[in-house]
């Protein structure tokens, strides 16, 4: 199996060990070398993905170059995945470099609009081997300020939408949201248990899986979550670990000001997708 495989490949695998795959996104050299090293250890397959502003900042060909070099150093299947594509373009620009996975964002769209353009995505992505992620509902922002509210998502659309469209994995808003949360968060897990009934054999995907406790991750998996992302926790723990490398020394080695930023993440890495990959068995222990 090449090592950048697609991933619906994980995706089904986890779905068969009733487990989800971490996806983790990097920003830089640093963060990858943190969850391969993360993936090396835990001996788990993982989504690597990017954003388009991480691809504005390293370019494609780099981003390639360094996931590929990862994937290779890696036991188990890895998959690079666009995450949040904001269009066609970006979509098929992302497939047409090596990219395994994308994601068309569609969830700001009216629904007619979104499965077009799902659909579209889906096309050229298929018949290249590429998975793709759709969202349905919209998952919001942690930002008071945010006018980008939480639209969640209902089972008969998902079902409507995952048929129209051939999405590998859906993306749902159950209550989460990205960013740091404030307060309690609460889940409708009843609705994602809703959800997963609808659309039976199509992973579904957890956004905003920083913040989230053990339990609520292991609960969501336990009712359908194949995929859930990471991003805000790994950036928070990289940068507070440079401003203290930064303000305890005068050091301009960049490899030593950045060697403790990249252990900070590789730790958080490895604790989520320890929390993804446990199987079924040890989830239900864990809850009870
Ligand atoms: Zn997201």
């Amino acid at each position: 199996m090449p090592k950048l495989c697609s991933s619906r490949t994980l995706l089904d695998a986890a779905t068969r060990g009733g487990k989800a795959i971490a996806a983790l996104n990097f920003y830089n050299a640093e963060t990858l070398l943190a969850h391969m090293r993360a993936a090396r250890v835990s001996r788990e397959s993982i989504i690597l993905q990017t954003t388009e502003s991480t691809i504005d900042y390293l370019g494609l060909r780099m981003i390639l170059g360094m996931a590929a070099a990862a994937a290779d150093q890696l036991e188990e299947p890895v998959a690079l995945h666009l995450d949040h594509g904001s269009s066609y373009e970006l979509a098929a620009r992302c497939i047409d470099a090596g990219y395994t996975s994308v994601m068309i964002d569609g969830s700001k769209l009216s629904f007619a609009d979104n499965c077009a353009l799902t659909r579209r995505v889906v096309e050229l992505a298929h018949s290249a081997g590429v998975s793709v992620e759709g969202e349905l509902g919209h998952v919001g922002e942690n930002d008071a300020a945010s006018e980008d509210s939480q639209l969640l998502t209902e089972s008969d659309d998902a079902a409507r939408f995952v048929n129209e469209t051939g999405v590998d994995a859906l993306a749902v808003a159950i209550g989460t949201a990205h960013g740091f949360y404030k307060g309690e968060v609460r889940l409708d897990f009843g609705r994602l248990k809703e959800i997963n009934a609808a659309v039976p054999n199509t992973p579904l995907v957890l956004h905003g899986g920083s913040g989230l406790s053990a339990e609520l991750l292991d609960e969501a998996i336990a009712c359908g979550i194949r995929k859930v992302n990471f991003g805000t926790e790994l950036k928070n723990a990289f940068t507070k670990a440079v401003k203290a490398s930064l303000s305890s020394s005068d050091d301009i080695d960049l490899r030593r000001t950045f060697a403790p930023a990249i252990s900070a993440v590789e730790e958080i890495s490895r604790s989520k997708i320890r929390i993804c990959s446990r199987v079924a068995y040890e989830r239900q222990t864990f809850s009870s």
